[in-house]
């Protein structure tokens, strides 16, 4: 079961690694697909097959579904083998491992560092939960690397950041935000959903643990949510135990859609990056509009680092048009292609205007003061044709 592709001299390339990754040569039954094994329970053929187990003498075998399933783990080496980390662990969802990793890594009286642009959900955890128990919070803006080393503590255990971010796709220099980690003992942890192992591969840089919400991209069919954490033996362990106790994990069914899912994962990530970077090309060339978010322009802030640790630069690209709400509400309706949602990294292309699907709750005051325009529209470019998609906004623009 466990018998994962390791790559040979040449390491294969991320379609193969897509396709074969991870999962056994033979599978039950000769099925060349990976089996869901639809299960809540193991069962024993006799006392002592049990006790040899509970006495740590039958590896690989699991006794009941809330601390593993066969598709679970298959759907995990192959992750494991896409981000070439030493193991993986899936939950139910983004947010499950996110917060299933913070409850693991910290404990009351100790500190933990932010930067300000990390996902909502992520802040408000940090914000509103873990001072319940007793941990402390510090927010540092991002892209600030004095500021951050600056706050660390001695009660310091963890930072937590991502690249690129959502909706402005900042880059993080990966390779000093660990290097800060390490030269004060203190875990670091990415969620690098908007990147995906196959643009970046944040452990490469010394990151500790890597986060994704596997409901984006490594899904890719806007038809599941689920979690995955990345990184060493010893730290995932730690996680799993926690895990096998709060109880936030996948379901095989899930597993098998995710196995699915990355059978494409390195076809869809390249037409993703792709069009994105035409998409971002051609909206950087419109009179309509008034700023480009995206790391693969040189204009970017972020294209150089983005250009020494990313392959490509991702699936969203986030602008803002000359106008005011109102305006940037009729490109968006205007759109024939793209479906007004939220989510990023399937097939079909996405569109929303964060003043409108994120941050509607607040005022345009409370926006702006964390950055949030009302004139920003974000586009999560799905496979579509590029030209069909790049036509399609353009005959938006013209009419909003
Ligand atoms: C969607 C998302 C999450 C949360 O993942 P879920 O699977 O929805 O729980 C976390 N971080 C980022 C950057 C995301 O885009």
């Amino acid at each position: 079961m466990t018998d994962r592709i390791e790559p040979p001299k040449k390491p294969l390339g991320p379609s193969t690694m897509s396709v074969h990754g991870g999962e056994p040569r033979e599978k039950p039954a000769h099925s060349l697909t990976t089996p869901i094994v639809q299960t809540a329970t193991y069962t024993w053929a006799n006392t002592q097959e049990l006790k040899d187990h509970f006495d740590g003498k039958s590896e690989g075998r699991i006794d009941y579904g809330r601390y593993g399933n066969p598709t679970q783990k298959i759907a995990e080496s192959k992750l494991a083998a896409l981000e070439n980390a030493q193991d993986c662990l899936l939950f139910a969802s983004g947010m499950g491992a996110m917060t299933t990793v913070l409850y693991a890594l910290l404990s009351r009286g100790t500190h933990v560092i932010v930067t300000d642009d990390s996902y909502r959900r992520t802040r408000q955890f940090l914000n509103a939960m873990l001072p319940r128990y007793g941990i402390e919070l510090s927010t540092v803006p991002a892209g600030d690397y004095e500021a951050l080393e600056d706050a660390i503590k001695p009660t310091t255990r963890v930072l937590v950041s991502e690249s690129p971010t959502n909706p402005y796709n900042r880059i993080l220099d990966l390779e000093r935000f660990a290097a800060i980690g390490r030269k004060h003992r203190v875990k670091t942890v990415i969620d690098a959903t908007f990147a995906t192992p196959y643009n970046a591969r944040p452990l490469e840089w010394g990151v500790d643990l890597v986060m994704h919400s596997a409901s984006k991209y490594l899904g890719g069919h806007n038809d599941l949510l689920a979690g995955a954490v990345l990184g060493s033996r010893d730290l995932i362990a730690g996680i799993r135990s926690l895990q096998a106790t709060t109880g936030p994990i996948v379901d095989p069914f899930v597993a098998y859609l995710l196995v699915r899912g990355l059978k494409t994962f390195a076809l869809r990530m390249e037409r993703q990056n792709g069009s994105a970077q035409a998409i971002a090309e051609f909206l950087a060339g419109h009179p309509k509009v008034e700023a480009v978010h995206y790391a693969g322009l040189p204009s970017h802030p972020g294209h150089d680092i983005a250009k020494k640790q990313m392959r490509g630069f991702g699936g969203v690209v986030s602008f803002e048009v000359r106008g005011d709400l109102d305006t940037a509400s009729r490109v968006v309706d205007a759109c024939a292609i793209p479906y007004i949602a939220a989510s990023l990294g399937g097939v079909e292309s996405l569109i929303e205007q964060p003043a409108i699907m994120s941050f509607y709750e607040l005022t345009t005051e409370e926006r702006l003061e964390i950055g949030i325009k009302d004139n920003l529209i974000r586009y999560a470019v799905g496979i579509e044709d590029t030209d069909d998609l790049i036509a399609d906004l353009a005959q938006a623009l013209e009419r909003a």
